[in-house]
């Protein structure tokens, strides 16, 4: 059943879930589309269903209120934003509306995304999108996945009005040309500079009309005021200059924006493939070939890519990702599982019972832009600045005009000269987009690289890191084992093989990079496995975190007994006696700098294994980059000593911590910061999670890396090469640079014009002419991070393959 929380004003989705449990639900309505989806409604307290107006009968939600009880989001690409003036329309608009509850505008990427409820008595999408055209935004519907980019594209008769407006202009400066050429004789001239203003108005003054309807004062009515005085007092040549210049800024001011948005349009296309493990063979399968019925494995750390029932297993998934609650969710046979659930523990078979649209791409995508049209620090003081600026600015242009020649008994005529060229200064465009150009350039840039940066104040962050913690294995490690050995240890003797595949059983259902190891050692592939049956029956699967794993395994007959696999801990664990400790520590002592594990049978010590990794090729270099950058480098590891040490001295880090659960790796992270350090975890896989939601910025890293770490994270590593963390920090210092530029070169031009203005010396020309020249140049400086060539060295990383291959036989072995 379908029902949710409170029908109260700006209920978000995960508010609906925490109310799941309290509802009282008496049905009214008859189900609107059968199986377990039961439209009701909840008269007794005004509670509301979902379902209800999805319901044939709207009337149902009509006749209680309609309620704000669904929240979904829609992308809308709206063409005509050229500045900070669209983007506050676009909030002055869809914002007060009702059922509205968020607005994200990104001026580059033209794109505006609306947290809203989608029913007809609500906001609905249409009603969204006429409310944008009404205001002749150009909006249209983004179709899930579509580029707004791509959408925002002129189509050809826009080309063409694009065309028309550059002859316009060029109409208005030849007419102003003509006028100068004319300056002997007066009153012809001073005909041709009016027919210039004349012409040129034409469009600006339509826009003021439109804004002034809507009671809102942009450039274009500060333009005609500007004008109109001009013209007023006589100056027929500044005021044709102003509206050619005028006309020509906005046409400049848009191409370079367009420019931009194409640029970051072609930096976004990225492309990632999603898998699934089919049950029936262990394949792993694109999930686009998934058909309804198919059943695919879920094991610890593995998000579920498909929405499904559970057809065996049993385990516990973490739905945060709808619910925004981290709390575990135990599963079994007939639960249903949502896309996007985490297995934090047991193992799972689920069926698929509908295709999943959303592909991880589409979803990266939706992650960027939302990223990209949030605010980050910088942003939201420059836009406390900016509201104050333009009110500020009309009440001096008031007070001169209106106060001060009467007050001072002087000629009013230089006070509107000054006054005139204040208005054209009122507009803050340069600054609003200061800090965000070099962000959302930043953003794309990065996720174009395989670094997918969740929002916007995590550049500000990354830029600001001090202190920098690396995770070993499958982060400064490929993750890749293999075993080298596998020992007997036990005190009456055990058969390698048979006890190796006991320990398979259970670590084929864990998400380690050691378990794929140990399984492809006892029976070759898991699909071999599947089809000869190699491995006995395991049930009550757990994953111990930092330590191994745990289950009962069909030793045979049907006798089922408890095994633990892991590390030294894992004797412990599982209650093995000092004994078996010792021997184990011997065997550790023989494999110095290899990862070793124990499979303990039964409450006793049966084998030793011993695996080795391979440290990844650019590994020195990030761990070198990343100190010479003057960051502290740590590495923590829940391996033992000796593997520990060994990667350590790889990279000649003196500062390494061995041994950890995932709670000591956060405590280091959580002391580091009271300690007064700005934190970047490193982490890869479902035991760094907690230390990588304390950091400062959480970083999971791989091109498997977990869904549980890669939720937590700030952001997702999507590439195998760890330089790409130096780079992105690199990239990110160089964006916070930018913003600071911005910023202080577009207040500091601003007052500087505004202190010459007040003081007589700016014209009204000028002041165009400093307007549209800060803009540009400000957004020409923030798209500069999308040329950086910070993440673009693919050329080096392959040449850096060469020459570590060379080495890496034998001698990168760790
Ligand atoms: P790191 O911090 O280096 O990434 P982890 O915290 O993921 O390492 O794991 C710590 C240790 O726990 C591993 O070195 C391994 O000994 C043990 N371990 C974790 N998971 C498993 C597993 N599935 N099977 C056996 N041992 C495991
Ligand atoms: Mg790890």
């Amino acid at each position: 059943m379908n029902c949710v929380g409170e029908g109260r004003g700006g209920t978000s989705t995960s508010d609906h879930h925490k109310d799941k449990q309290d509802v009282l639900c008496s049905p009214v309505c008859e189900p609107a589309t059968g199986g377990d989806e039961v439209a009701v409604i909840c008269d007794t307290s005004q509670r509301l269903c979902v379902a209800c107006c999805s319901h044939e009968s709207p009337e149902v939600c009509k006749t209680e209120g309609c309620m704000p009880h669904e929240a979904v989001k829609t992308r809308i690409s709206v063409r005509n934003i050229c500045c900070d003036a669209e983007v506050r329309l676009i909030d002055r608009i869809l914002k007060p509306m009702k059922g509205v509850e968020d607005v994200k505008t990104n001026a580059l990427t033209k794109l505006v995304m609306v947290t809203h409820c989608p029913v007809d008595c609500c906001a609905s999408v249409e009603h969204l999108v006429d409310s944008l055209n009404a205001a002749h935004l150009g909006a249209t519907l983004l179709s899930k996945g579509e580029d707004s980019a791509a959408a925002a594209r002129p189509s050809a008769t826009e080309l063409a009005k694009e065309h028309a407006k550059w002859l316009h202009a060029g109409v208005v400066w030849a007419l102003f040309i003509a006028g100068t050429a004319l300056y002997q004789h007066e009153g012809a001239a001073d005909i041709t500079f009016i027919v210039a203003c004349a012409l040129g108005s034409v469009p600006i003054l339509q826009k003021a009309v439109r804004a002034g309807r809507k009671l809102r004062i942009d450039m274009s009515v500060l333009m005609m005021l500007a004008v109109g005085g001009a013209l007023g007092s006589g100056e027929y040549l500044e005021a044709a200059l102003v509206v050619a210049l005028f006309l020509s800024a906005e046409l400049i001011e848009h191409a370079a924006m367009n420019r931009v948005t194409r640029a970051l349009s072609t930096v976004m296309q990225l492309s990632v493939t999603r898998t699934a493990t089919r049950a029936k063979d262990g394949k792993t399968v694109p999930i686009g070939e998934l058909v309804v019925g198919d059943v695919v494995s879920l094991r610890p750390g593995e998000e579920s890519p498909i929405d499904g029932r559970v057809r065996a297993g049993f385990g516990s998934v973490s739905e945060a990702s709808m619910t925004g609650e981290a709390i575990p969710i135990e599963k079994r046979t007939g639960s249903t599982i949502i896309a996007g659930s985490v297995m934090l523990n047991g193992f799972l078979e689920v069926e698929l019972t509908a295709l999943t649209k959303d592909s991880t791409i589409e979803k990266i995508k939706e992650q960027v832009e939302e990223a990209q049209a949030q605010k980050g620090r910088a942003q939201v003081l420059v836009d406390t600045f900016a509201k104050f600026w333009t009110p500020t600015i009309l009440i001096a242009v008031g007070v001169m005009v209106g106060i001060v020649p009467f007050a001072t008994k002087s000629d009013a005529m230089p006070w509107l000269e000054k006054a005139l060229v204040l208005l054209v200064l009122a507009c803050p465009c340069a600054l609003v987009l200061a800090a965000p150009i070099p962000t959302t350039c930043t953003i794309a840039a990065a996720a174009r690289n395989g670094v997918l940066i969740k929002r916007a104040e995590v550049v500000e962050q990354l830029a600001s890191v001090s202190a920098v913690a690396l995770d070993k294995t499958g982060t400064l490690t490929k993750g890749e084992f293999a075993v080298v050995c596998a020992e007997d240890l036990s005190e009456n003797g055990t058969q390698v093989e048979a006890t190796l595949k006991l320990a398979a059983a259970i670590e084929s259902k864990s998400a380690h990079p050691v378990a794929a190891a140990v399984v492809s050692r006892a029976v070759g592939c898991a699909a071999d496995a599947y089809e000869t049956g190699g491995l006995p029956q395991a049930k009550k699967f757990r994953n111990l975190e930092g330590v191994g794993v745990r289950g009962e395994v069909d030793v045979g007959g049907g006798v089922f007994k408890p095994v633990v696999a892991g590390n030294k801990k894992a004797l412990g664990v599982a209650g093995a006696p000092t004994r078996d400790v010792e021997r184990f520590e011997t065997f550790q002592a023989a494999r110095l700098g290899d990862t070793t594990l124990c499979v303990v049978v039964d409450g006793r010590l049966c084998l030793g294994i011993a695996l080795n990794d391979t440290l990844r090729p650019d590994a020195r270099r990030a761990v070198d980059l990343i100190r010479s950058m003057g960051c502290s480098v740590a590495m923590l590891t829940g391996d033992a000593e000796a593997a520990a040490r060994q990667v350590a001295g790889a990279l000649d880090l003196s500062d390494y911590q061995f041994s950890l659960l995932p709670q000591d790796k956060h405590a280091w992270v959580q002391l580091k910061e009271k300690g007064g350090a700005r934190t970047l975890m490193l982490g890869d896989g479902i035991n760094d999670a907690n230390a990588l939601a304390a950091a400062t910025v959480g970083i999971a890293m791989g091109e498997t890396s977990m869904a549980l770490a890669a939720r937590t994270a700030d952001i997702v590593i999507m590439s195998s090469w760890l330089s790409r963390l130096p780079q992105a920090m690199q990239l990110c210092r160089y964006a916070r640079r930018l913003v600071a530029f911005n910023i202080v070169f577009a207040a500091g031009v601003k007052l500087v014009a505004v202190v010459l203005a007040l003081l007589g010396k700016l014209h009204l020309w000028m002041a165009v002419l400093v307007d549209v020249g800060s803009l540009v140049i400000v957004l020409l400086v923030g798209a500069s991070v999308l040329g950086s060539t910070t993440l673009n060295n693919q050329g080096q990383e392959e040449s850096l393959v060469k020459h570590t291959s060379k080495k890496e036989k034998g001698s990168e072995e760790v």
